[in-house]
């Protein structure tokens, strides 16, 4: 059954018909499936390389959900990972010479003895499970399972206290079952899409971008409300420019409205919704004309965009966003998100949201895992009730001795995510980071954290790599390979390789009885009908679904699985959990004199500090704008152009100045700025010092009580229009 090493010297099993252009050179090209890893959408594709395996181009597969044969700009610069030259090249060892402490290049072997001989001794002298493993992507899949077999399971994703657990939680609460990624909102069907605080078309979540355009082209209505006028509010017949972190009120009063006014899907909510009358009775005395005191929008705009909703109900999506963690309430802004949905009626309704389906692959046999003393469930401590993931500050924070934590971790293995500038609370990181016996670094760049790490580890790209098949739920169930292109540049290995590798070195064979990932990968394609052969022919392969239609069925029951049954807008589990099982606003910090809202988002081109250093897109995009209001900067006398360095409430300061864009598209309490830039690390030669980085400014996070989510939009900051004196970090 096992695929073998594919022969990828000459491609010639994949041999494609030429472009007419290639054809004309009298040049053969060969393709390779790949799934996109320039953002978590991974949309399916074509790696293309020339004769002498050069990669030339990727494209979009024609069959794939998440794309639709179309990949975004970053996509197609996806290459540039392949080609920077900045790359992490070889394993490196942390050494000290002449009393400073350096990096030397090591062979793989001497960093995998160098990493078991530690991993055993903090094995013996405190127990597997403090070692905790930080990942994003791919690789976490395959190091996670390494942790695992070696006696831990103290793992945490940024991408979920730090972005979409609070819609997570809120959802799950609400319907019993929660959004998933790709989000299941049938947009292209929608006759209204309501947008809070999300940026379809600067997030280039492809399939949703390509969807709301086809909406907008079916006349659907938009309702963007942001303190921005974003590239979504562009595109909008209304834009509800509302005071931000005021966001809970508006959607209370909608719900208000929607009551009161009985616009309401009344067979839907009579049969499939739990608590309407509670609802009812709370949102009361929440009309438009008490949110307009709290979020200075008219109360004629917040009835009148209620009844565009309810108008095109239930084919309405009232959109719960991705990256939610703002304010410290956001499970219960995500609550009243999904109670709206429930109030129209589109949930497993068409124009609405569907049901999902993805395909279950089996797990390839291995024996049993280890049963860890404690882990992640312990940390937590009973602190975040209904966290469903581990909640990675919570990490960092037992990573601390000074916080006495129950569990105290010792060392950490970090793979595909750029902790001091993911995280809130750098200088938190940082005292965890110091104090941690050992640290490894798993990454494809040298990325800031590698700076802080005892070995680093480089990763191949997504482009030179197997990794486990994509089976992300959709309309159809779908599966999609990802396979090399061509060999990994350099010294750098696929996740799979190192921890397979470095498994046996910690004497975990057993965990890993395979001879490679090829071997997996055909078995598992084989347990669901299919094969590596006929994958790497064809990239993506579609199912027909097994679980009913991907909408509710007229006449027919639906359980869902709420304590229940039914749709609970009136939350149980959250009253269970001690927490409000309603939701209700509560006021937020304001800025103090000469202090404005930082916001921060995306910029088309990048995706956060991962495609900061890609050459391609940074021929697109090579630094961040400050969006300033413009009588905000006649008041401080900034011009458009101008280079200007932050400071926040907390007197930090940013590294690197930021170049200001005047522009009426913001309102005057806030300023914004794209996520992912002011690198300090000068190996990032692209990326070093190119504009501010808002990471340094959040240093007042908000947790959320519900899952632990890190609130980081309480932060306000100043204008310092000469270079601030500071300590240099290099
Ligand atoms: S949306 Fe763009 S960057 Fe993200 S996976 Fe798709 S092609 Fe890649």
């Amino acid at each position: 059954m096992a695929g073998g090493a594919y022969n990828w010297a000459n491609g010639s099993e994949l041999a494609e018909e030429m472009s007419a252009e290639a054809a004309g050179k009298n040049l053969k090209l060969n393709r390779f499936p790949t799934y996109c890893e320039v953002c978590f959408w991974k949309c399916a594709g074509w790696v293309h390389t020339d004769e002498k395996g050069n990669i030339v181009k990727i494209i979009g597969n024609d069959e794939d959900l998440h794309c639709n044969g179309r990949l975004c700009p970053r996509g197609t610069g996806g290459i540039g990972m392949y080609n920077d030259e900045d790359r992490l090249k070889t394993p490196l060892i942390r050494t000290t010479e002449n009393g400073q402490q350096t990096f030397r290049e090591a062979s793989w072997d001497e960093a995998f003895d160098l990493i078991a001989k530690k991993y055993q001794e903090i094995k013996q002298k405190y127990g597997a499970e403090t070692i905790a493993g930080f990942f994003h992507g791919s690789p976490g899949s395959h190091l996670g399972h390494l942790l695992h077999a070696f006696g831990s399971h103290t793992e945490a994703h940024p991408s979920y206290a730090q972005c979409r657990g609070p819609r997570e939680v809120a959802f799950a609460a609400t319907y019993g079952s929660g959004v998933g990624s790709p989000e299941p909102t049938d947009i292209r069907d929608t006759r209204c899409l309501v947008l809070i605080g999300s940026h379809i078309g600067e997030n280039m979540h492809n399939g949703q971008v390509q969807e709301m355009a086809d909406a907008i082209d079916n006349g659907a209505t938009i309702i963007t409300v942001d303190p921005r006028f974003s590239t979504a509010a562009s595109k909008s017949k209304f834009w509800l420019p509302i005071k931000p972190s005021t966001d809970l009120a508006l959607l209370l009063a909608w719900i208000n409205v929607i009551i009161n006014e009985e616009l309401y899907d009344k067979d839907f909510v009579e049969k499939n919704t739990y608590g309407f009358d509670e609802l009812k009775e709370h949102v009361s005395k929440m009309t438009p004309e008490w949110a307009y005191g709290i979020t200075t929008l008219e109360p004629a705009l917040i009835r009148k965009t209620a009844h565009e909703m309810a108008s095109a109900a239930p084919s309405v999506i009232v959109h719960p966003g991705r990256h939610v963690t703002w304010y410290g309430d956001d499970t219960q802004r995500e609550r009243a998100i999904a109670i709206l949905n429930g109030l129209l009626g589109s949930w497993g309704r068409r124009g609405g949201f569907y049901f999902p389906e993805g395909m279950s692959l089996p797990n390839f046999p291995t024996p049993e895992l280890p049963h860890p003393d404690w882990d992640w469930k312990d940390i937590h401590d009973k602190k975040y009730p209904l966290a469903l993931l581990p909640v990675s500050n919570a990490l960092v924070e037992a990573s601390i001795p000074e916080n006495n934590p129950k569990h105290l971790i010792k060392s950490w293995l970090v793979a595909g995510t750029n902790l001091p500038l993911t995280l809130p609370d750098k200088d938190q990181t940082l005292k965890a980071m110091q104090a941690l016996e050992f640290l490894v670094v798993v990454d494809t760049m040298p990325m800031e954290i590698t700076g802080y790490a005892d070995v680093v580890l480089p990763e191949c790209t997504y482009l030179e790599r197997y990794d486990y098949i994509r089976s992300a739920p959709h309309r159809e169930p779908n599966i999609a390979l990802r396979m090399p292109a061509t060999e990994p540049k350099y010294e750098s290995k696929p996740a799979w390789w190192i921890a397979k590798h470095l498994g046996e070195k910690l004497g975990l064979q057993k965990y890993f009885p395979w001879k490679d990932i090829e071997e997996v990968l055909d078995w598992q394609l084989y347990n669901i009908g299919s094969s590596l052969e006929e994958m790497q022919r064809i990239g993506v392969k579609k199912f027909d679904r097994a679980y009913g239609a991907p909408y509710l069925v007229d006449g027919e029951d639906f359980e869902f699985n709420t304590n229940s049954g039914k749709i609970e807008l009136y939350s149980t589990e959250m009253q269970n959990a001690g927490f409000d099982p309603l939701p209700s606003f509560t006021q937020h910090e304001e800025p103090q004199q000469g202090f404005y809202r930082l916001i921060y988002g995306r910029t088309p081109a990048h995706t956060f500090s991962r495609t900061a250093n890609n050459p391609n897109l940074v021929d697109l995009k090579s630094e961040p704008w400050l969006w300033i209001n413009p009588k905000v900067a006649s008041i401080w006398g900034i011009e458009n152009g101008q280079y200007i360095w932050l400071k926040n409430q907390d007197g930090k300061t940013t590294q690197f100045p930021i170049q200001v864009r005047v522009t009426e598209r913001i309102r005057w309490d806030s300023v914004f700025m794209p996520h992912g830039f002011g690198h300090h690390n000068k190996r990032l030669t692209r990326a070093y010092g190119k504009g501010a980085s808002d990471a340094e400014l959040i240093t007042n996070v908000k947790i959320d009580p519900v899952m632990g989510g890190t609130g980081m939009r309480s932060n306000f900051v100043t204008f310092l229009t000469e270079e601030p004196e500071m300590e240099v970090e290099s």
